[in-house]
């Protein structure tokens, strides 16, 4: 049934949903109050990273965290003030690294990394967006054999699901990027990974086309729901004023969760903060987007530059960006790239909304039905939004989706206190 629709927040996940949901002929409305794709979206690595289906909780990371936490430089950080209050999620995210959850939410995650790129490259062509996604695969780096010798257990998860990550030599990763360092010992390429060319205009292109498209965009936030008889039939916004609706998909990225509490459900997001540098003149020429793990970072070759994004940085809700976090993760790119130069960088600061078993927030919310979440992406917002709002599109028409959605309920972490 056609009706109206609500989107809450215009990030990446947020606009995608907005766009399928008009193609079925909904009347749809975008609340954002902020610049588009100024959320978590534009710090991003841009990667459509399909096989990123491993959580972040898996067995060796907890190993490694007290000495990240002794370093405040180093890639993982938690601020002091935010350590009592993140302990609960922290008690989850950790029951989640024992190897047969890995297993299992790595195969529940693969049911839409599988499909991830195919509806990127549907939903971008289907609006005349092609161009802002690149061609090439994506590489990782490592400095010894043992480091991709830890994470080959990992590698073979993933091509057992269907994906695939060739090993190549340090020499060979050379040849495809002359501009690395050149003693690096191996390399994985993830040959189904994609970039996009720039998240921030791929998010700004799509505000353009859905309201080319009709829709409309209001640059007001949701503060609360309307009830009637224990239905949600509105939002309320920061103006003052309600916006009446048939349906609401929350898509505020790591906002989310106190909107979802305001209806007495809990999901436990955490806007972990993630920083990006944009460098226009690098001075290196890069063709494929380069990870390198030990480091904490990805470096992208977006067409205004190269971007280097990464670092985990846990802190409350107002806390303000340490931008020494970006800038060390910019000395520390000069590993992978001698020649890169920083002259004109641009900093941003993002917040990945991260649930404990690293999987996204797709579904109806319990004691609220009329809202459909479309949240909790983490690390993979940018790959999984087209995806979440082909399923997104499908709930609000009341079709079954074409895969179990249940692994990515909203109720699978209870109700809220
Ligand atoms: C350093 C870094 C690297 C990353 N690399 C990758 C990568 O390579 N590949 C990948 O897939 N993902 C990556 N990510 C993750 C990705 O950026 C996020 O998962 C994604 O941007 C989340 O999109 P979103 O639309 O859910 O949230 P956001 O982009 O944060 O958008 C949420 C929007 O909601 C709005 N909002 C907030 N409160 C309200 C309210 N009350 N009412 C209305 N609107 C509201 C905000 O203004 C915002 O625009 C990375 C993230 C970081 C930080």
């Amino acid at each position: 049934m056609v009706g109206r629709v609500a989107v809450v927040g215009g990030g990446i996940v947020g606009i995608a949903c907005a766009l399928e949901l008009l193609d079925d002929g909904h009347a749809v409305t975008v609340l954002e109050p902020g610049t588009p794709g100024e959320g978590a979206s534009w710090a991003s690595c841009g990667s459509i990273a399909v096989s990123e289906v491993v959580p972040l909780s898996k067995p060796g990371t907890f190993a490694r965290i007290p000495g990240w936490m002794l370093d405040p430089l180093g890639p993982l950080t938690l601020r002091p003030s935010s350590l009592l209050p993140i302990l609960p999620w922290f008690a989850r995210f950790a029951a989640n690294a024992r190897p047969a959850r890995v297993e299992a939410i790595a195969r529940e995650l693969s049911v839409l990394g599988l499909a991830a790129l195919d509806d990127t490259e549907r939903l971008l062509a289907r609006h005349g967006l092609s161009a802002l996604l690149g061609t090439r695969p994506v590489i990782e780096l490592y400095d010894r054999p043992g480091e991709l010798a830890h994470e080959r257990r990992f590698h073979d998860l993933r091509r057992s699901l269907g994906f695939v990550i060739d090993e190549i030599s340090g020499a060979e990763a050379r040849e495809m990027e002359p501009a690395i360092a050149g003693d690096f010992a191996c390399a994985a390429v993830f040959r189904d990974w994609r970039s996009v060319v720039d998240p921030k205009r791929l998010v700004a292109e799509m505000h353009r086309v859905f309201r080319a498209r009709g829709g409309i965009i209001l640059p007001v936030g949701a503060t609360g729901f309307v009830r009637d008889g224990g239905a949600v039939t509105g939002v309320r916004t920061t103006a003052g004023e309600v916006l009446v609706a048939d349906t609401v998909v929350l898509a505020a990225g790591a906002a989310s969760r106190d909107l979802a509490r305001s209806l007495g459900a809990a999901l436990p997001i955490e806007g972990v903060i993630g920083y990006q540098t944009s460098l226009p003149e690098p001075g290196v020429a890069v063709h494929h987007a380069l990870v390198y793990a030990k480091g904490g970072f990805g470096i992208t070759p977006y067409e205004t530059g190269l971007a280097v994004a990464g670092s985990i940085e846990f802190a409350r809700m107002d806390a303000a960006p340490n931008w020494n976090r970006a800038d060390v993760i910019v000395a520390k790119a000069r590993r992978v790239l001698p020649g890169l130069r920083t002259e004109g960088a641009e900093r941003r600061m993002g917040r990945r909304p991260l649930t404990p078993d690293t999987k996204p927030v797709i579904g109806r919310l319990p004691g609220a039905p009329q809202v459909i979440c479309a949240t909790g992406h983490g690390q993979l917002g940018v790959t999984l939004a087209a995806t979440t709002a082909r399923h997104v599109r499908d709930l609000v028409a009341g079709r079954r989706p074409n895969v179990d959605l249940s692994p990515f309920a909203p109720d699978r972490f209870g109700r809220a206190a």
